[in-house]
């Protein structure tokens, strides 16, 4: 039986409404005196692409314009690490008024508050496309794997509020921490971009799974291990479908790197409709 192995997050659902709820929730927070700093941060983060991002252990895990939720954990984290001198003032507020000792405290509380609205249902972020192709999936026989960040319990809820079945066809991996990197950098060479594929946590579940397709909507987190797993032929993987869900924010480095990339073993292809992951599979 053919599997694939899909996102949640800015794949099935439209995260717009949801990321830039979290981004303005976390500004208000931090107040109009902070205008100053985040202006200051969003032109490094420009000058310094590579440099600015969700990190672990210090290293770049997505760069900050792959999506909104990715920009907000990296203005998080750059705040974090600018010096005491400079943010002294802010932070003392932001533990006075909100308990947070961190910005990046801060980012999470804002996101766990924008997600509990999600499962009040009051923000239905499933697109009525991947609801359509969900169900057409299992009609076909296709195994479907949600592979995602997000809780299990989220994504359910998410998805028994817009009416899909939730079947033996469709499996739910939640929590996954495709973000996660081990203690081993290890780089794929994405035409002009080095990615860290160093992810110990997706890499148990991509072996586990051994998908025909993948498709993300962050390439390094979704999609670069994946992909080397698959050019490399890693422990007999599979030669993969390698889908980037193209979305408003999608970076254009990643676009031009996906045309240009001439893979051995992988089809490697920037996708406008969810639909187009079937085409020739
Ligand atoms: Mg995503």
């Amino acid at each position: 039986m053919r599997k694939i192995v899909f996102d949640f997050d800015g794949v099935l659902t439209d995260l717009t409404h949801e990321a830039q709820a979290v981004i303005d929730l976390f500004q208000s927070k931090l107040g109009t005196e902070s205008r100053g700093l985040l202006k200051q941060l969003n032109s490094a983060f420009s000058q310094s692409p590579l440099s600015y991002g969700w990190k672990m252990h210090g290293r770049v895990s997505a760069f900050y314009d792959e999506d909104l939720f990715v920009q907000n954990i990296a203005m998080a984290t750059a705040l974090d690490e600018l010096s005491p001198k400079q943010t002294s003032e802010l932070l003392k507020k932001i533990q006075g008024e909100f308990g947070a000792q961190t910005f990046s405290e801060l980012g999470q509380q804002c996101f766990d508050q924008v997600v509990a609205k999600t499962s009040r249902g009051e923000i239905q972020p499933l697109e009525a496309a991947s609801k359509n192709l969900l169900n057409e999936l299992q009609d076909k026989g296709f195994k479907v794997v949600i592979v995602s960040n997000s809780g299990t319990e989220r994504i359910e809820n998410i998805l028994k509020q817009s009416g899909v079945t939730l079947c033996p066809h469709l499996k739910i991996r939640g929590g996954a921490r495709k973000f996660e990197l081990g203690t081993e950098p290890k780089k794929l060479q994405f035409v002009d971009r080095e990615i860290d594929i160093d992810r110990p946590a997706y890499l148990e579940a991509l072996m586990e799974e051994r998908p025909d397709a993948v498709v993300g909507d962050v390439f390094s987190l979704d999609l670069s291990l994946p992909l080397y797993l698959s050019e490399n032929s890693v422990d007999g993987f599979k030669p993969l479908k390698v889908c980037l869900r193209q979305r408003p924010y999608t970076p254009s480095w990643t676009v031009k790197n996906i045309q240009s990339f001439k893979p051995k073993r992988a089809r490697l292809v920037a996708i406008q409709n969810l639909s187009q992951v079937l085409e020739d599979l």
